[in-house]
């Protein structure tokens, strides 16, 4: 249930209001605004009556939410959040955010190389995968806590913050003491506890689609991070599973709009996971950015053809430069800085 409050009312009568709900068992977000100020109600709302709220002075407007989603709900936080991640803004209408590195960390040297060099091309964070969710067990799994130490490096060479995979609880800490802003991959998008965990924190978490997830269900998992306390999530499309097979992910752009439409967070999209080959993230980026998107994350290699893995999807760092150069051109066009 959404309250929306009249900015000149009184504020004993929102005290007692507010206090009166309180009383009733629910839960009470409240989100400033321009024009008004609003109060989302979380818990069982079934035994509030609408009438009896609006005969509050201080109340414009109720309405009852039926999406299964809260927190993550643009009636419930009208205003657009924007995510902090070591300093670099993502949302609303600050710059447009490009995260850039290889797919995986290779070594200090290989880390620092390519962070520098994106950093040189316009990239604001360094994206790189310490602990890596591979289809075969056989496959290499990722530096692990040796690649997170590689990325602190990086940072401090660089000043760039950076995005690394988590893919269990039990490094939870690791990842919060070292990591700016830390994924939730597409094939533990569902892992509730996982969810919960970092909800518990207050990190900058890049909560990428699953592979067969709907936009629901998608939001959800948001929900999932946000009901457990942390507010700070940014959404990131890299494709979907479908029939076609001349890309490695189908790329939904529509959930721009969508995303933007339904909630309140910043959303990303991840052109490497989403086509698979590298020849067609200039066009992707660009399209992406064309239709709002808030930030890119771009893999890229230095010397693809000898990338431990995924060197197809690798852009080399003077393309990746050239792409940067194209998306902020479009993204002027639309009337953002990039
Ligand atoms: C990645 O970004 O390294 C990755 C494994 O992505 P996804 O979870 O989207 O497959
Ligand atoms: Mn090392």
């Amino acid at each position: 249930m959404i309250i929306t409050l009249k900015k000149d009312a009184q504020e004993s009568e929102i005290q007692s209001l507010h206090k009166e709900l309180e009383a009733k068992g629910v839960q009470i977000h409240t989100s400033i605004g321009e024009e008004f100020n609003v109060w989302g109600l979380v818990g069982d709302t079934a035994h509030i009556d609408e009438r009896d709220i609006l005969a509050n002075t201080c109340v414009e407007n109720v309405t009852r939410v039926s999406a299964p989603y809260k927190l993550a709900n643009r009636m419930f936080h009208p205003e657009d959040t924007i995510v902090d991640v070591g300093g670099v803004k993502i949302g609303g209408n600050e710059p447009i955010v490009v995260m850039a590195g290889p797919w995986c960390v290779e070594g200090d040297e290989q880390i620092c190389r390519i962070g520098q060099e994106v950093k040189n091309a316009g990239a604001k964070i360094i994206r790189g995968g310490a602990y890596k969710p591979r289809t075969s067990p056989y496959s290499f799994q990722g530096l692990g806590y040796e690649g997170i130490v590689d990325m602190v490096h990086a940072r401090e060479i660089t000043g760039l913050p950076i995005v690394s995979e988590l893919m269990s609880a039990d490094k939870l800490d690791e990842f919060v003491e070292n990591v700016d802003l830390i994924q939730i991959g597409a094939r533990n998008m569902q892992n509730f506890d996982l969810l919960k965990a970092v909800g518990r924190t207050k990190k900058p978490i890049l909560l990428k689609r699953g592979m067969s997830a709907t936009i629901e269900d998608w939001i959800m998992s948001a929900e999932y991070i946000m009901a457990s306390g942390n507010p700070n999530v940014i959404f990131c499309e890299r494709g979907i599973r479908t029939f076609e097979r001349y890309t490695r992910n189908t790329l939904d752009l529509a959930v721009i709009p969508i995303i933007k439409e339904k909630t309140h967070l910043p959303i990303v999209i991840d052109p490497s996971h989403a086509t698979g080959d590298w020849k067609y993230i200039e066009s992707v980026s660009m399209a992406a950015v064309a239709a709002g998107a808030d930030g890119l994350i771009i893999e890229v290699h230095d010397h693809p053809e000898q990338a431990w893995s995924d060197g197809a999807q690798s852009l080399k760092p003077e393309k990746f430069a050239e792409v940067v150069r194209k998306c902020t051109s479009i993204a002027n066009a639309i009337g953002r800085d990039m």
